[in-house]
């Protein structure tokens, strides 16, 4: 990395954007004295962010990664099951997984959306069935605030009867065909990162239809603690609650939600406009009656233009970063079955290879973004 000259204030890709109305929420925790994993924000929190997306309940926890593990625990995933999961997305995703100790098998995007490929699913899927390896729940991403084809994922998944997990933690606030992304599967997951579209610093939800498993969600992410005055446990549980503290920094972040859309969405069309010129770039697409939150504006270009964009940005001390490096590709998960889009074209390393992140905050200021503009500019 080339060392950064200037002094000036660094503009990251997606920092946090504070409402002001946070402090009401964490006050009236302190002073009701419900600094606890649980209590009345925590309790509104998943109520109000289950009316948002549409679904019956919501469970507020730790982190995105904690709802997905939740997800595969209440699919029953165990040890020599297997997994099929988005290859080009954060390793998030595919991690708890392996904490189940079950083995994923990873599916290439498709060129319209970036997101998982129906036609590698369905060869996936008719293998599994050869060999009688059916998977217990495909995780399916939507990259960048995109959704993925989920009609025709949902649609292969019925046939094959396999539930669906809709890692939404990059797309809350997005739309599929009038509905929520991270509605259209089983299960629903949500991230509250510090670098999500909105934030608790830190935390996650699991959301669904199906009221039993979240409470047994609830239960499993409360050390599976039975009802007794002492304390009694009969299966494995874990500390994945969201505290009442954070879930109040929650409550005032989704009154914004809409609003940190439309400023993220701007910031997309502010860089189109002043890009599209530029043939040698192509920005990340939106699929037909689909509404992206646009997370991250996100763009491909050659792979020699693309480093030397991030170099020369780097030097104003302005973050920006390749796109997701797919996970079957990742040391961590070498050895793995992977399904490329067709026989001979693997989409998501192409992405990986000439795809770029640009700063896309809904906090970032008129001047900063002409700045990055003109900089990238310069390499073009
Ligand atoms: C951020 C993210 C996660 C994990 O969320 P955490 O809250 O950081 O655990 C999972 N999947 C994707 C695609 C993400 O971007």
């Amino acid at each position: 990395m080339n060392q950064v000259v200037t002094e000036k204030k660094r503009i990251y890709l997606s920092s946090p954007h504070m409402s002001g109305n946070e402090s009401k929420y964490i006050n009236e925790a302190f002073h009701t004295n419900w600094i606890a994993p649980l209590g009345p924000n925590v309790d509104e929190f998943e109520k109000e962010l289950a009316s948002y997306v549409g679904t019956r309940d919501a469970a507020a926890l730790s982190s995105g990664t904690a709802a997905i593990h939740l997800a595969l625990l209440l699919l029953g995933i165990e040890k020599g099951d297997t997994v099929f999961c988005s290859s080009l997305t954060f390793v998030a995703s595919a991690n708890p997984i392996l904490y189940q100790g079950a083995e994923p098998v990873f599916i290439d995007s498709e060129p319209d959306t970036w997101n998982m490929s129906p036609q590698a699913l369905e060869r996936a899927l008719a293998d599994a069935k050869k060999s009688n390896r059916i998977p217990k729940a495909v995780i399916v991403v939507n990259l960048y605030g995109q959704s993925a084809k989920m009609d025709e994922i949902v649609n292969i998944c019925d046939q094959y009867q396999v539930p669906i997990i809709e890692d939404a933690a990059e797309s809350l606030g997005s739309s599929y065909k009038g509905k929520k992304s991270g509605t259209l599967g089983y299960f629903g997951v949500y991230s509250f990162n510090g670098n999500k579209i909105i934030t608790t610093s830190g935390g996650g939800a699991l959301v669904s239809n199906d009221e039993e498993s979240l409470k047994k969600a609830r239960f499993l992410a409360t050390q599976a603690r039975d009802p007794a005055l002492h304390y009694q446990h009969s299966t494995v549980g874990f500390n994945y609650r969201m505290s009442n503290i954070l879930a109040g920094i929650g409550r005032a972040q989704l009154e914004v939600l809409d609003d940190r859309v439309a400023a993220r969405r701007a910031v997309f069309s502010k860089y189109e406009e002043s890009l599209r010129s530029h043939e040698a770039i192509t920005f990340m697409p939106e699929l037909e009656q689909t509404m992206s939150n646009r997370w991250l504006t996100t763009l491909t270009v050659k792979f020699e233009k693309k480093m030397k964009i991030i170099d020369n940005l780097n030097r104003q001390n302005i973050e920006s970063r390749p796109v997701w490096k797919p996970l079957h590709l990742q040391p961590v998960f070498k050895g793995c079955t992977y399904y490329p889009h067709k026989e001979n074209i693997c989409v998501s390393s192409n992405l990986f290879y000439r795809g770029l992140c640009l700063p896309s905050g809904s906090n970032l200021s008129n001047e900063d973004q002409d700045f990055v503009i003109s900089k990238i500019k310069e390499v073009l």
